[in-house]
């Protein structure tokens, strides 16, 4: 079993003493260079979750650790920070400074890096998301996609071993989406970063490799796409959809046609479908 980068073991969460949890008993844990979709509707502990697992919130009862440090320990807050980065769904509450540069920079400061280190630092950060080419420009000037590009690399520069990313592309159109989407599964398969990826566009979850389905505070599916988008009398029960191309090939297999159950986005697709013309 490869090493947990973050976990959870019997998590509860309630936002007042008394009140429901909004987060019930939940064994969860993300591997390194894991790329994990969390789905599911509105208010089902999505964002609580993502919350605790970066050590935002400190559990009810259970516990979560980050790289084996757990993260109700006050001595371990710091460390953990560096670890495991979060991206929210709002670019323009994330930025706080007026040049790129000195937002990126923002970060290392809190951590204490020496100030020698930042350049090379925020420098390899912005090269990651394709932004160096505005390290000097004003942030408010950028698109939403450019935006989240530079938080991430806000976090890229502390050197994190995870990435929680809670609907980072919900703002954005669909250019941004894929601007922001693919930098991320990029900096998954190179650099390993385990990412969790909290989303309600099935096409962006299809393409992680694992994907975990929400539910009033539970966990009600965890594993590959192809396993858990199979499901879609469940999905639609828990008000969530497939992705497009997966309906699609559902209804192609119901007519006959031998269709990948792999194919889940449009260029896959078409070359299932060309295989029969
Ligand atoms: P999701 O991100 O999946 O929409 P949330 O984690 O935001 O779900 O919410 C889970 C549950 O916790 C919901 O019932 C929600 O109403 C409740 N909740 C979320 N944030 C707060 C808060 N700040 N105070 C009290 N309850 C909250
Ligand atoms: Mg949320």
């Amino acid at each position: 079993m490869e090493e947990a980068i973050l976990q959870a073991k019997n998590v509860s969460y309630a936002y007042e003493e008394g009140e429901g949890l909004a987060i019930s008993d939940i064994n969860l844990s993300f591997r390194r260079g894991e790329m994990t979709a969390i789905l599911g509707h509105n208010g089902s502990g999505k964002s609580t979750l993502a919350k605790l697992l970066n050590g935002l919130y400190i559990p009810t009862a259970g516990t979560v650790t980050v790289c084996g440090m757990d993260t109700a320990l006050d001595d371990n807050t710091w460390e953990i920070r560096k670890k495991a980065g979060m991206v929210f769904q709002n670019p323009d509450n994330q930025l706080v400074a007026s040049i790129v540069r000195d937002d990126v920079a923002f970060g290392l400061e809190n951590i204490g890096v020496p100030t020698e280190e930042m350049p090379a630092r925020i420098e390899a950060a912005l090269r990651a998301v394709g932004m160096l080419d505005f390290i000097d420009r004003a942030p408010h000037m950028l698109s939403g996609g450019q935006k989240q590009r530079i938080a991430i690399a806000g976090i890229l520069a502390m050197q994190p071993q995870a990435l929680i990313l809670d609907e980072a592309t919900a703002m954005l159109d669909p250019k941004g989406r894929e601007e922001v989407f693919s930098i991320v599964e990029k900096l998954n398969r190179e650099q390993g970063i385990t990412v969790v990826w909290i989303t309600h566009f099935m096409e962006e979850a299809a393409r992680c490799g694992r994907v975990v389905v929400m539910d009033g505070g539970h966990i009600v599916m965890d594993g590959e796409p192809q396993e858990v988008f199979t499901r879609a009398e469940d999905m639609r029960r828990m008000r969530l959809d497939v992705p497009p191309m997966v309906a699609l090939g559902d209804l192609l297999r119901s007519r006959g046609m031998k269709i990948s159950r792999d194919a889940m986005d449009i260029d896959s697709m078409a070359r299932e479908v060309l295989k029969w013309l």
